[in-house]
C-alpha cells in the first residue's frame, strides 16, 4: 500500500507534510502536491499533519484515481521537502468540491 495526495491539495498545498516525511516522497505540482507510491514507507506520519485532510491510505475504497495521478506525476514533478508558504488563498479553497476537474494542472511546480 501507499499514501496518497488526494482532491483537497489542490490550490490548498500547506505543504505541513513535506515537513514530517522521513523518506521525502513528496513531489510538487504547480498546485498540488503528490506521493510518490514506490518510495512511501507507510508510515502514516504524514496524515495527521496535513491541515486539508487531503492524505489518505490507499486501502480506502474509491482512490484509484488518485493513485494513479500520485504515481503518474510524482515521476516527472520536483521532488519537494521544504515548506513554502501556501497559497494566499488557501483557506478559502479548503474544502471546495471537484477541484481536479476545475483547478488541477499538469504543470510542475518549483521544488526545492
Ligand atoms: S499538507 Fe495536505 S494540503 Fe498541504 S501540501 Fe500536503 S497534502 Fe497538500
Ligand atoms: S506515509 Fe510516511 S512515507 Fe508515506 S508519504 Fe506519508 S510521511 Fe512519507
Amino acid at each position: 500500500m501507499t499514501y496518497v495526495v488526494t482532491d483537497n491539495c489542490i490550490r490548498c498545498k500547506y505543504m505541513d507534510c513535506v515537513e514530517v516525511c522521513p523518506v521525502d516522497c513528496f513531489y510538487e505540482g504547480e498546485n498540488m502536491l503528490v506521493i510518490h507510491p514506490d518510495e512511501c514507507i507507510d508510515c502514516g506520519v504524514c496524515e495527521p499533519e496535513c491541515p486539508a485532510e487531503a492524505i489518505k491510505p490507499d486501502t480506502e475504497p474509491g482512490l484509484e484515481k488518485w493513485l494513479e495521478i500520485n504515481a503518474k506525476y510524482a515521476a516527472v514533478w520536483p521532488n519537494i521537502t521544504v515548506k513554502r508558504e501556501p497559497p494566499a488563498d488557501a483557506k478559502e479553497m479548503d474544502g471546495v468540491p471537484n477541484k481536479y476537474e476545475q483547478y488541477f494542472s499538469p504543470n510542475p511546480g518549483q521544488g526545492d
